[in-house]
C-alpha cells in the first residue's frame, strides 16, 4: 500500500507537480517511493513518486487508481511507442519524454536500436529495474546505456548511473537523420548524445540552404551544418567552444559527402559574432542555437541580454532576404518573452524582420497543455525585409 500524501485546500491542480508548500501532511514515506495523493476532502487525486528532499517533492504519474509497478511502466512505454509510430531502424528518436509522456523524471532515447536511459528523479532511479524490464517487454532485448544527469542526481539525492545497464552494446552508433549520418559515442557529449529536439528544425534549415552561405553558431557536433551541406549550402561556418564537440563534429563531417565545405571554428561565439560584424561578413542563413542562458528565475535578465546581443549581431550579418533561425531552450524565458527579445534585437539593429514561422521542439518531445514546462524549446524563423 502506498503511503498517503494529503494536499492543502485549493492545492489540487491538473499540473502533475506537487511542491512541499502544497502538502498538508504526508505519512512515513521512504524517499523515492510511491504515494497516493488525496485532496483536502480526502478524494483521490493521483499516484506519484515522493522525495522529501527537493521543493518539487512529488510528480503525479497517474490520475487513475492503479499501482505504479513494472506493468504500469510497460503500459506507459507502450503508449509512448505507439504515439510515435514506427521509424527506420537507423533513426534516432526520443521514445519517452518525462512529463510529456506521463513519466515525469524519465527520459529514454533510441539510437538505432540502442537505448539511452536518463533518470532525473530519485523515484525513477529507484524504479530503474522495473523500467528496464518494461522497456524489454515492449521493445524486445536491447542494450541500454544509463546517462543520469549529475545535477538532477545531486538535487534529488541519488547516485547517478553512467554506463551499460545490460550486457554492453556497441560503444558507438551512426544514426541517420533524413539521410544525414551522425555519430554518437554512448556516454559522451551533451544530453543523451544528440540534440534530438532539433531534428525537424534541422530539416527546415536544410530546405533553406541551397547555394547559400550558412553560419551555424553554437554548433555542438555540427548536425545543423551537415544538414545545410546536404541541402546544397555553398559554405558553412560552425562556431563552437567545446573541443570535444568540435572533435565529434569533425567525425560527422567525415561521415557525410560535402563535409569539406564546412569550416569549424574553435571560438567563443559571442566574440566571433562581434568580430564577424566588425569585418562586415555576410551569411544568407544564420542558426543560433545557444545553451540555456537562464538556469533559474534570477538569471532571466542576464539571459535576455545575452539572447538580445547574439540575435542583434546575427541580424547584422544578413542581407535582405536572409534568414535567421534563432532558439532559446531556457525554461524561464517564455515564448512571448523570447519573441520580445528578438523584436528588441531587430529594433536595435535597425532591421525590419518578417516572422516566417514559430519553431519548437521535435514532435517526439510531446507537449501537455496543462504542463507548460513541456514546451521548453522556443524558436523563430525570421527573414530580413
Ligand atoms: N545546434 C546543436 C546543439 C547546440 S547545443 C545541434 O543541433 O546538435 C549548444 C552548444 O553551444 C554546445 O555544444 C556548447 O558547447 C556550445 N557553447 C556554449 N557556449 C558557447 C560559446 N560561448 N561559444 C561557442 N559555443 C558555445
Amino acid at each position: 500500500m502506498a503511503a498517503i500524501l494529503r494536499l492543502k485546500r485549493g492545492h489540487c491542480r491538473p499540473h502533475p507537480w506537487i511542491f512541499k508548500g502544497d502538502v498538508a501532511d504526508v505519512g512515513d514515506v521512504e524517499p523515492g517511493s510511491v504515494v497516493t495523493a488525496l485532496d483536502s476532502a480526502a478524494r483521490f487525486v493521483g499516484r506519484g513518486q515522493f522525495n522529501p528532499g527537493p521543493a518539487l517533492c512529488c510528480r503525479i504519474l497517474t490520475r487513475e487508481d492503479e499501482a505504479i509497478d513494472a506493468a504500469f511502466f510497460e503500459r506507459r512505454i507502450d503508449r509512448a511507442r505507439a504515439r510515435r509510430g514506427d521509424v527506420a531502424p537507423t533513426a534516432a528518436r526520443r521514445l519517452v519524454w518525462s512529463e510529456g509522456d506521463e513519466l515525469g523524471g524519465l527520459v529514454v532515447d533510441d539510437y538505432a536500436g540502442t537505448l539511452v536511459l536518463q533518470c532525473l528523479t530519485l523515484g525513477m532511479a529507484r524504479a530503474r529495474d522495473e523500467v528496464l524490464a518494461a522497456l524489454h517487454a515492449v521493445l524486445g532485448e536491447r542494450a541500454v546505456f544509463a546517462v543520469d544527469d549529475p545535477v538532477a542526481a545531486r538535487r534529488e539525492g541519488f547516485a547517478p548511473r553512467h554506463g551499460w545497464l545490460t550486457e554492453p552494446g556497441a560503444p558507438r552508433a551512426v544514426v541517420e537523420e533524413d539521410g544525414v549520418r551522425l555519430a554518437v559515442t554512448f556516454g559522451t557529449g551533451h544530453k543523451t548524445g544528440l540534440y534530438l529536439d532539433q531534428r525537424q528544425n534541422r530539416a527546415r534549415a536544410r530546405a533553406l540552404s541551397a547555394g547559400r552561405e550558412v553560419l551555424d553558431a553554437f554548433s555542438y557536433t555540427g548536425a545543423f551544418a551537415c544538414h545545410a551541406v546536404a541541402g546544397g549550402a555553398h559554405r558553412v561556418v560552425c562556431l563552437e567552444s567545446s573541443p570535444d564537440a568540435l572533435a565529434a563534429a569533425r567525425e560527422n563531417l567525415a561521415l557525410n559527402p560535402g563535409g569539406e565545405r564546412v569550416e569549424l571554428r574553435a571560438v567563443n561565439a559571442f566574440d566571433e559574432l562581434r568580430r564577424l560584424e566588425r569585418e562586415r561578413a555576410r551569411f544568407d542563413l544564420v542558426v543560433l542555437d545557444p545553451p540555456a542562458f537562464a538556469r533559474g528565475r534570477s538569471t532571466v535578465d542576464a539571459a535576455a541580454r545575452g539572447y538580445k546581443e547574439i540575435n542583434l549581431r546575427a541580424l547584422r550579418l544578413l542581407p535582405r532576404g536572409g534568414h535567421l533561425m534563432t532558439f532559446s531552450c531556457s525554461h524561464h524565458v517564455s515564448d512571448a518573452h523570447f519573441e520580445a527579445i528578438c523584436r528588441d534585437a531587430a529594433a536595435d539593429a535597425g532591421i525590419s524582420v518578417r516572422v516566417l514561422d514559430v519553431l519548437s521542439q521535435a514532435d517526439d518531445h510531446p507537449v501537455l497543455l496543462e504542463v507548460p514546462e513541456t514546451r521548453y524549446l522556443k524558436g523563430r524563423l525570421l527573414e530580413v525585409r
